[in-house]
């Protein structure tokens, strides 16, 4: 799939026109949190973007807040843009910046267009006025330039307390955009920084600091979600007063929404801090290691982004839609194999008790490259609860009942005779017989079975735990509540059943469990303690 949307024609105009000649994207995320898919757009669009033109993009970690950062938030981010399959052409921080955005903003006093502020947090707020009234000058935005230089000075170098000064740009009390009414471009923060240390006693805030550093990079153009439309007279207004050599261009695109899942980092830290999930990486988070562990794909990833295009307006997508890639992805791709997650015991009352055969299966029916194995076959084997009914409900039941027939998939007929009951009269055992000249392969076509189930070999399965998912968030419980209530604690459930002998237990190894899903191993499965997650059900299509 290829990426096509009204950012590329922008960029074609501009190489085509000659503005540049190169095209040059990047990646800015705080390293405060996991990304989640939302940022996997943000991500799919710069690199697809700049591949297109064979551009370059830059992952720069926005780190202008020095209290947020931490170390396995950086590492976590590179590692799931590598993950995704793409390699930024350099790893640069905002905080790299420091010394030019000071210089800059000193110049912005030196031309009279930025000054020190004493105004109070609450002062400034008051002053800016409303959307329906203008705000008021404040009364230090006619200081001279001298003194503006001298106090910007002592700012840095520590002389003031947090909150006591800021440095505020002359722009326009009245503008119908708040964003415009001199806003603040450096405030005193008094904590070190990770990467700077405590060099400096004031930051830059984002609004000043990001047209910096995307000119300083030389991006052509600065692709941002649509919250920061508003944001964007500010931006060309840094840039148009700083005269940086390289002149970017800020494009916002409509953020990705997943129904049933909270796309917000807030949101997710809140659900781990709560212990709600494991952690980050627990297979319900819509994070990217989440969905890696649940047993996504990056290829799945990028298609079902790529398949949601890129428009101006915000867009909210069922979750669905991504399992059609994972499927689309894996089908090809990865062995079946048979499980049965609420067995049914079956006895084969005409097969010797003891006997044991072995039965040629492919791995994948087409795909032959993924080669076969052997399935054992015996009296006892496990059926899947939901596959036999004591009397069919009617003619288009194509499942195990009382007098029918079905064929074991790659097997034999069965035929089921009589149940065994416990004290609650359900049934706990089916016996049947087989037919040993019905094997699948044998050319046996005098009959036709009701329909084919799976199975499981009892003197040969495997014990598995299954970890099956649904909604992390429950659909029924009100936005406003708090996440405590609105979390879905049937988000996971497990149950313990059986897998065929072949089964690898591995760590991250997929496969399409017949007639049910596809799956993965958990990272903490072995081969003595098999833990497989749910990635996609296909339960929706075969009923
Ligand atoms: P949050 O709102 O969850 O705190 P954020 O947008 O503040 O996320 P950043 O680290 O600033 O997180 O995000 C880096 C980039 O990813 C930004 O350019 C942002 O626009 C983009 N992004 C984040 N969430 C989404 C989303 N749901 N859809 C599209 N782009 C997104
Ligand atoms: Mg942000």
């Amino acid at each position: 799939m290829e990426i096509s949307n009204f950012i590329k024609t922008i960029m074609e105009e501009d190489l085509k026109s000659g503005k540049h000649d190169k095209i040059i994207t990047r990646f800015p995320p705080e390293p405060n949190a996991f990304l989640h898919i939302g940022h996997a757009r943000a991500i799919v669009t710069n690199f697809e973007l700049a591949k297109c033109f064979n551009g370059e993009t830059i992952l720069r970690f926005d780190d202008t807040n020095p209290a947020k950062e931490e170390k396995r938030f950086i590492d976590a981010i590179i590692n799931d843009i590598k993950w995704l399959g793409y390699t930024p052409s350099k790893i640069t921080f905002g905080s790299d910046y420091f010394d030019k955005d000071y210089e800059y903003a000193v110049e912005l006093i030196k031309q009279g267009i930025a000054y020190v502020d004493d105004l109070t947090k609450d002062e400034i707020k008051e002053y800016r006025g409303t959307l329906d009234t203008p705000g008021k000058e404040s009364p230090y935005r006619n200081r001279s330039v001298s003194e503006n230089l001298k106090l910007f000075e002592e700012m840095k170098n520590g002389l003031y307390e947090e909150g006591s000064k800021t440095l505020r740009v002359k722009i326009d009390m009245s503008s119908s955009n708040m964003n415009m009414r001199d806003p603040a471009i450096y405030r005193i923060i008094k904590k070190p920084h990770a990467h700077t240390g405590d060099k400096w006693n004031i930051y830059p805030l984002y609004d000043y600091a990001h047209p910096l550093q995307d000119a300083i990079e030389h991006v052509t153009h600065s692709l941002c979600s649509l919250e920061y439309v508003e944001h964007r007279p500010l931006y060309d207004w840094v840039i148009d007063n700083t005269h940086p050599e390289s002149i970017p261009r800020q494009i916002e695109f409509g953020r990705l929404n997943i129904e049933g899942t909270i796309l917000s980092k807030r949101y997710l830290k809140e659900l781990v801090d709560l212990k709600l999930v494991t952690d980050y990486d627990d297979p319900r988070m819509p994070t990217l290691v989440g969905l890696k562990r649940k047993g996504f794909t990056p290829e799945s990833i990028k298609e079902f982004i790529l398949s949601t295009g890129l428009s101006r307006i915000n867009s909210e997508i069922p979750f669905s839609s991504l399992d059609h890639y994972l499927m689309d992805d894996l089908k090809l791709k990865t062995v079946r194999r048979m499980a049965v997650l609420n067995p049914l015991k079956v006895t084969i009352t005409n097969y010797p008790e003891g006997e044991v055969e072995e039965l040629d299966f492919v791995n994948n029916l087409e795909n032959e490259e993924l080669g076969s194995r052997k399935i054992t076959f015996s009296r006892h084997l496990y059926i899947e609860k939901e596959d036999f009914i004591e009397v069919k409900p009617n003619n288009k039941y194509k499942r195990l009942s009382l007098g029918a027939e079905v064929r074991l998939m790659g097997s034999y007929f069965i035929k089921a005779n009589e149940v065994i009951k416990d004290e609650n009269g359900e049934v706990i055992e089916v016996l049947a017989t087989y037919d040993k000249n019905t094997l699948s392969g044998s050319g046996f076509n005098e009959r036709k079975p009701q329909g084919t189930i799976q199975y499981v070999d009892a003197s040969t399965c495997k014990k598995a735990t299954f970890r099956l998912f649904d909604s992390l968030i429950d659909p029924s419980v009100s936005e406003d509540a708090p996440l405590s209530e609105r979390f879905n604690k049937n988000s996971m459930t497990e149950v313990v059943g059986f897998v065929e002998n072949a089964y690898d237990g591995t760590p991250e190894l997929k496969s399409q469990l017949m007639r049910n899903g596809y799956y993965s191993n958990d990272y903490d499965s072995t081969q003595d303690n098999i833990i497989i997650n749910r990635t996609v059900s296909l339960k929706q299509s075969f009923k």
